[in-house]
């Protein structure tokens, strides 16, 4: 594998260790790792099943029921399917630092500023806990506005909704994307300051060196590689 720049690493993975997988299934040994995609490969060889943000639900309704479950790494999204769900989940205390960082108090400034506005929260997000009552409060002024989504549910619903003002809680990157491939829409970031440094350190020159080089190369130990894809390939048979 190649990596355009070696430090562009990620606050969420680095918050769970494999040896933090094990710890657990010692004292669980009939229970289950659900791992959501922002991990190393080597926390993915030790999980059972691998998950994105658009199907960590799924994957954990598809399990089978009276075992116990470890989500790892990401608290507000591990809380979110807990919720969804109502599966005793035990959820890992991790976080990513662009995502934690958007808050409650953020979301009641952009719905005073844009009370026209759907809102498209992204379930990593700290706010994801309030915005779960906006979306779901009768008669509230953004009842039926407010989406917690993926980022490729994102993206569908701001094409498909006859909403015109949207306000995104996530990285900000994603807003470039949402304003290309609608651009009689507005898209308003939750918070400005949304941004990943880590994501940021991939730019198109190095992206171009990296192709032309081949190189810097990340490679995976073949017996981690087997496993991780092990867990891939039972989140993909659940679909
Ligand atoms: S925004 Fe950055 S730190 Fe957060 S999950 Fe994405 S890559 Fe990791």
């Amino acid at each position: 594998m190649l990596i355009p720049d070696l430090d562009a690493g990620c606050s969420l993975a680095e918050t769970v260790r494999p040896a933090d997988v094990r710890t657990w299934r010692a004292t669980h040994p009939d229970g289950l790792v659900v791992a959501y995609v922002n991990c190393s490969a080597a926390v993915k060889a030790e999980a059972d099943y691998c998950c994105t943000s658009g199907n960590a639900v799924a994957v954990v309704r598809a399990l089978p029921p009276d075992v116990p479950v470890l989500f790892v790494p990401d608290f507000f999204l591990g809380s979110h399917v807990r919720r969804i769900t109502g599966r005793a989940l035990d959820v890992w205390m991790g976080e990513c630092h662009v995502h934690a960082a958007l808050t409650p108090a953020d979301v009641e400034a952009r719905r005073r500023e844009y009370p026209d506005a759907e809102f498209l929260v992204h379930p990593e997000c700290g706010c994801v806990t309030s915005t779960m009552y906006y979306a779901s409060a009768d008669g509230d002024v953004a009842a039926g506005r407010t989406h917690i989504v993926s980022t490729e549910q994102m993206t569908e619903r701001a094409r498909t909704s006859p909403a015109r003002r949207f306000v995104v809680a996530t990285e900000t990157g994603v807003l470039h994307r949402l304003r290309r491939e609608n651009p009689d829409k507005q898209f308003h970031a939750l918070a400005e300051s949304a941004e990943c440094r880590f994501m940021k350190l991939i730019t198109l020159e190095k992206l171009r060196d990296c192709l032309r080089d081949l190189k810097p190369e990340v490679v995976v130990p073949p017996d981690v590689a087997v496993r991780a894809r092990r867990a891939i390939d039972r989140m993909l048979a659940i679909g």
